[in-house]
């Protein structure tokens, strides 16, 4: 019996894989969380650098500087923030290296942010329901990458307000890929979703800008929604928007009242969109057939 036999036909040994899988990206989502938003700041550092030079011309005042020394998602190797200790491999396993640890650096006894683990878990646990609950095959696959860009994303817009394109913009043309073979949606649903995803945000932040003159969301937040409309189809986006909406203003409110968290201070609507996302890719279905059922009630 060859890996792809037992993983068709037990289908807990593909659920443990894939917990295992998640685990592991889970592992890599932190990496990326933390250099990403880095490597986008240093990316603009040099762009404007260099316009400042040619501007500049032979100024000397403005010397070309020395390169900088490589910085992204494989170099340099993982080390601790406080005392630079480099992260071995066995201090590297997702959870369980914390848990050995007891959540400190190896060097200098520093506390490790319970957030690494904390991610490994939630990717985990994801990965490994999405492949009981799709069972093996595309769908499982589309629905794990789904999850990591949305884990990735809700972290970094939580830290940094952005949501990178190196990420939604793949994001988007992934799901019209595997719609194309009608893994999730049919193709016409997911282009449809992709359209009206971007447009639907950005009509509401023209009309949030020009009553107002504030603005609600960001660029990030179309490109989101557009990918989840191109993963799931147009049938999906009122759920979204309406469960994203909900769980906002919940946490939103809590976070105004609970820390007295100014009412101008941005909150991030990224992680909403992806909380909402998620619910849909599992759930989706039933809910929107509830709530038509709903309406079709006389
Ligand atoms: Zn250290």
């Amino acid at each position: 019996m060859s890996l792809i036999d037992l993983l068709q036909t037990v289908p807990a040994a593909f659920v443990v894989m894939c917990l295992i899988l998640g685990l592991m990206v889970g592992s890599f989502l932190n990496v990326v969380i933390h250099r990403l938003p880095k490597m986008m700041e240093r990316g603009w550092q040099q762009q404007c650098a260099e316009l400042l030079q040619n501007n500049a011309g032979d100024n000397p005042s403005h010397p070309a500087g020395e390169p900088a020394p490589p910085y992204n998602l494989m170099v340099p190797g993982s080390a601790c923030p406080h005392c630079n200790h480099a992260i071995s491999a066995w201090e590297n396993i997702p959870i369980i290296s914390y848990l050995l640890l007891r959540g400190k650096c190896r060097g200098c006894g520093a506390a490790i942010s319970p957030r690494y683990p904390i991610i490994e878990a939630i990717s985990g646990m994801l990965c490994g329901f999405a492949a009981w609950h799709f069972g093996f095959g595309l769908a499982a696959a589309g629905a794990l990458l789904l999850i990591w860009a949305l884990l990735a994303l809700t972290a970094i817009d939580f830290d940094t307000q952005l949501l990178p394109d190196d990420i939604t913009l793949p994001l988007l043309w992934t799901g019209l890929l595997f719609n194309l073979f009608g893994v999730l949606t049919d193709l016409p649903s997911a282009v449809m979703g992709a359209i009206v995803g971007y447009l639907a945000l950005w009509s509401v932040y023209w009309l949030f800008k020009l009553t107002t003159g504030k603005e609600g969301m960001g660029y990030g937040d179309f490109k989101l929604l557009a990918a989840l409309g191109a993963w799931m189809g147009w049938q999906m986006l009122p759920l979204i928007i309406l469960l994203s909406s909900l769980v906002g203003a919940v946490v939103g409110i809590t976070l105004i009242v609970a820390l007295k968290h100014g009412r101008n201070i941005p909150i991030p609507f990224g992680p909403y969109l992806a909380g909402g996302g998620v619910i849909a890719l599992f759930w989706g279905q039933t809910l929107t057939q509830g709530y038509l059922q709903l309406l079709a009630m006389p």
